[in-house]
């Protein structure tokens, strides 16, 4: 196995810089750089010493370092690292003498995180929990991240594994006496086993991809005919005018892609504020076409409507925007301050209740927040059991389902046990007991370098 190197920290002038060292040869590495002895750097002790470059033994920095045993490490192989001033041209340095050292070899993208979990130090799902909380901007995605990296999501298909494997060696210990009658108690009791985690499969699955939202972040669109206040409220979202805001309708026409934190949920914020419903222009066409999709794809979806408009059609003013009403719709009335009198407005319409704002003066926009943090909350809130983040584990589920929906209707106790196999084999996927190395590539290349 080669030892490996990264340069660990973020990029760029900091405090501190941290490199990491992995595999045999980081003890003698970390040693002709420090000019210490084994007895210098007993395991899991922080040390102070100099750093130089062992072929000229200039002196790089003077830092902390420290080693650690493979019974004791991130990785599961001895490994080391070296704490440095972060100035831009120690890392430099530091990382050029790594580089043209004969023992070490720079490491690839998640190459640490892949070893630790080829060293058995955890599960895929943890793995990807760790990538999730790297990735993590937050409080929610945090919650998530750190629920699947403690093992969350493996100890509930390890059980599911764990229960099936038991039934299996029940059967299978029929199939070497086929003489043997069944007894129905056996049968009963496969056949309850595989019922019962069928619909904790189903349940599972049903999740209305809460998970994979949080993680991905919640898509929020803002809708509304041309001058209702769309490009104001994005640009009271986003803190920042990131559109322009005027009276001239179709004045934006590329879509802008905002990132928004409200209340710990994660927010994309597509704007399509300045597309206009009708143009004869043909590029104008193709992004209405766009901003249509993107506002039916929104899970959460801002319907603005003007006060006045409101007032004189009524029920009528949300027509236009029917089909894209659903649990993560919020109506919006907006520029209240041009009416002398708001007790006429209506406080819902249909089912649906409207919040009264006025960008421009400030107004109802605290609420405003407050209830799209409530959507956010409704259509992503992590819930008391662990949810499935990607994608890949949604298909291994289902693999697993179909599986065990065949088990029971077959008769052939052969061909029963197989289809256990199956449930298993998938279960394993995705905790990675079983997995083929294009899918930990696939997995571990998505982390950055040093992890
Ligand atoms: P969009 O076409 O829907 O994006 O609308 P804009 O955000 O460009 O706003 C159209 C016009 O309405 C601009 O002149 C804004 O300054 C004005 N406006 C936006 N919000 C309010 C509001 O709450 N009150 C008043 N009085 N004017 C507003």
């Amino acid at each position: 196995m080669d030892t490996i190197f990264a340069h660990c920290s973020g990029k760029g002038k900091a405090g501190v810089a941290v490199f990491r060292i992995s595999g045999p040869d980081s003890l003698s590495v970390v040693l002709e750089l420090t000019k210490k002895t084994k007895e210098d750097l007993p395991p899991r002790r922080m040390v102070f010493s100099k750093i130089h470059d062992p072929r000229d033994s200039k002196l790089i920095d003077e830092g902390m370092v420290v080693y650690f045993s493979n019974k004791a490490s991130f990785t599961g192989e001895e490994s080391a690292e070296i704490h440095t001033h972060g100035s831009l041209a120690v890392i430099k340095l530091l990382n050029n003498t790594l580089f043209s050292h004969h023992k070490v070899r720079l490491a690839e993208p998640g190459e640490f995180a892949r070893r630790a979990f080829l060293n058995g130090k955890f599960d895929l799902t943890s793995a990807e929990g760790l990538a999730d909380l790297i990735e993590a901007e937050t409080e929610m995605q945090h919650a998530q991240a750190i629920r699947q990296l403690g093992g969350g999501l493996a100890k509930l298909y390890e059980e599911w594994r764990a229960k099936l494997l038991d039934i299996l060696a029940y059967l299978e210990a029929y199939i070497d006496f086929p003489e043997e009658e069944i007894p129905d108690e056996v049968t009963n009791r496969a056949n309850e086993l595989v019922e019962s985690l069928c619909s904790s499969i189903k349940e599972h699955l049903t999740d209305n991809r809460k998970g994979e939202r949080l993680r991905d972040g919640l898509k929020l669109a803002i809708i509304g005919k041309p001058n209702v206040g769309k490009s104001s409220l994005l640009n009271y979202l986003m803190q920042r005018d990131v559109a322009i805001v005027s009276n001239i309708a179709g004045t934006t026409r590329d879509i802008i892609e905002g990132h928004l934190d409200i209340g710990g949920y994660p927010m994309i914020l597509q704007d399509t504020a300045g597309i206009r419903d009708e143009s004869n222009d043909e590029i104008e066409m193709i992004g209405i076409e766009r901003a249509r999709q993107i506002h039916k794809e929104a899970d959460i979806k801002l319907i603005i409507l003007e006060a006045r408009e409101l007032i004189e059609s009524s029920n009528r003013a949300l027509s236009p925007f029917s089909e894209l009403i659903d649990e993560g719709t919020v109506i919006i009335c907006n520029k209240v301050d041009l009416l002398a009198d708001t007790s006429q407005l209506p406080k819902m319409i249909d089912d649906n209740k409207i919040v009264s704002i006025s960008v421009a003066k400030e107004q109802g926009l605290k609420e405003l927040m407050q209830i799209i943090s409530q959507k956010a909350e409704q259509l992503a809130a992590p819930g008391e059991n662990p949810m499935i983040t990607r994608e890949r584990h949604r298909i291994q589920l289902q693999g697993a389902l179909e599986a065990l929906e065949q088990f029971k209707h077959v008769e052939d106790l052969i061909l029963a046990t197989e289809d256990l196999r199956m449930t298993i084999r998938y279960l394993s996927n995705i905790t990675g007991t079983i997995t083929a190395d294009e899918v930990l590539g696939e997995i571990f290349s998505k982390f950055c370098i040093g992890k």
